[in-house]
């Protein structure tokens, strides 16, 4: 019998998955997660001169530095279920690139795997909004970039998806910062948009660096009311893939 072609919601476009390993960043640091990664995005993080923070995952969407026919396979839902419940850790971090352009073969994955028991995070840049039932199944860990990725404020902050997931209970903020002055534009963020909880991260792609970065920020985001999450995995094993 002739197997019937997977629909567009079954089929994903994926970087990479690894794991066990720990997740690194925002309220959940420190806890053992399986990642997957999946490929494309909608920003361009760091390709402009100048930009203080470069996109740590290009081979997900950079064209002009890598064939992404070879960085990406196409694999489907159930293949990517199949291998996250055969291992034990509970979390499951779906990332990329940017998720949510695939977003009917990662709902139906979100689904999938939280009615198997996994409690799932995606993290998202927060450019695309969510679909209800998404968030009904996993929590977005949201990473609004700023003026130091170089890309434009009017592709990168998209008011109504802030306030939208700001609104949802569902959401964490977490964003990439190098110094003070990075601290001051989340903050002009957080109170326009009402953004809760956040979470500042060392921008860096040393151990040394990412300390000696969080050093300095610490006191202000303290300050704030804000948390700080270091990165574990760049401080454990700098900047590899699959970890
Ligand atoms: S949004 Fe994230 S994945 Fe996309 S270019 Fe920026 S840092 Fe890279």
């Amino acid at each position: 019998m002739t197997e019937a072609p997977l629909k567009l919601q079954e089929l994903l476009l994926v970087a990479e998955r690894f794991g066990p390993t720990l997740q690194g960043e925002g309220p959940s640091a420190g806890q053992s997660a399986l990642f997957v990664r999946l490929s494309g995005c909608n920003l361009a993080c760091g390709s402009a001169t100048g930009a203080a923070f470069a996109c740590d995952t290009p081979y997900t969407w950079d064209q002009r530095r890598y064939d992404l026919s070879a960085e990406s396979h196409r694999e489907s839902v159930g293949e990517v279920l199949k291998w996250a419940t055969a291992h034990p850790p509970e979390l499951v971090v779906i990332t990329g690139g940017e998720p949510l352009l695939q977003q009917p073969a990662l709902l139906t994955l979100a689904q999938q795997l939280s009615a198997a028991g996994k409690r799932i995070e995606i993290e998202t840049n927060a450019t695309i909004a969510p679909a209800l039932e998404l968030l009904a199944v996993a929590r977005l860990n949201a990473s609004p970039k700023l003026a130091n990725s170089g890309m434009a404020a009017r592709r990168r902050i998209v008011g109504p998806v802030l306030q939208m997931l700001a609104g949802s209970g569902r959401a964490i903020f977490k964003f990439v910062a190098c110094d003070r002055a990075d601290l001051a534009e989340i903050d002009a963020l957080v109170r326009q948009y009402a953004l809760a909880p956040v979470w500042v991260m060392p921008e860096g792609t040393t151990g040394e660096v990412v300390l000696g970065r969080a050093r300095g920020l610490a006191e202000q985001v303290l300050a704030r009311g804000w948390n700080l999450s270091l990165r574990t995995h760049i401080v454990l094993w700098g900047d590899v893939r699959g970890r």
